[in-house]
C-alpha cells in the first residue's frame, strides 16, 4: 500500500492539480500564490514529495514537466477521514462525527443525504460500539 498521508500544505497542491491537470510547477505555483506565500521552490519542494508518495504522475513536456493526479480526489478524502477516525477510540467515533457536524456549514441537500445514511446505520447499529483499544489509550475498560 502506498504512503497517501499528505500533509495540509500538500493537500493545497493536490486541490489545484485535481482541479486542472495536465499543469505545470509554474502554473501551480501561480495559482497557490493567491493564497500562500509560498516561492516556487517551496510549491517544487511540496511536487516533488507528492510524486515521491505516488499521488502525482509526470510526464516530460519539452523542458518543464506536467503533472497529473496518481489518485481521485474522492479517494483521497476517504483515505484521510479513515486515517482520522482510526485515531480515536471507536467509542468516541460519533463523538467526533458530531463535532464535525456541528462545526461545519451544510447545506439542505447535506443534510438531508446525512438523514438517509443515519436512518440505514439505524437499522443495523449495535447496542454499544466495541472498543479495539489496547489498555491504557482509552477509558472504555
Ligand atoms: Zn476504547
Amino acid at each position: 500500500m502506498k504512503d497517501t498521508q499528505i500533509s495540509p500544505s500538500e493537500w493545497e497542491v493536490m486541490r489545484v492539480v485535481w482541479t486542472t491537470h495536465p499543469i505545470t510547477s509554474k502554473e501551480i505555483s501561480r495559482i497557490l500564490n493567491e493564497k500562500k506565500d509560498w516561492k516556487l521552490a517551496t510549491t517544487k519542494t511540496l511536487i516533488g514529495r507528492l510524486v515521491k508518495k505516488g499521488m502525482l504522475t509526470t510526464a516530460q513536456n519539452g523542458r518543464q514537466y506536467d503533472y497529473s493526479p496518481a489518485v481521485t480526489e474522492d479517494e483521497s478524502l476517504k483515505e484521510a477521514s479513515g486515517h482520522l477516525l482510526n485515531q480515536v477510540c471507536t467509542r468516541k467515533v460519533g463523538e467526533l462525527i458530531e463535532m464535525m457536524i456541528e462545526s461545519s456549514t451544510l447545506s439542505i441537500g447535506d443534510l438531508e443525504s446525512l438523514e438517509n445514511i443515519i436512518q440505514m446505520k439505524k437499522e443495523n447499529a449495535p447496542e454499544v460500539v466495541a472498543c479495539g483499544c489496547i489498555p491504557g489509550q482509552c477509558t472504555c475498560s
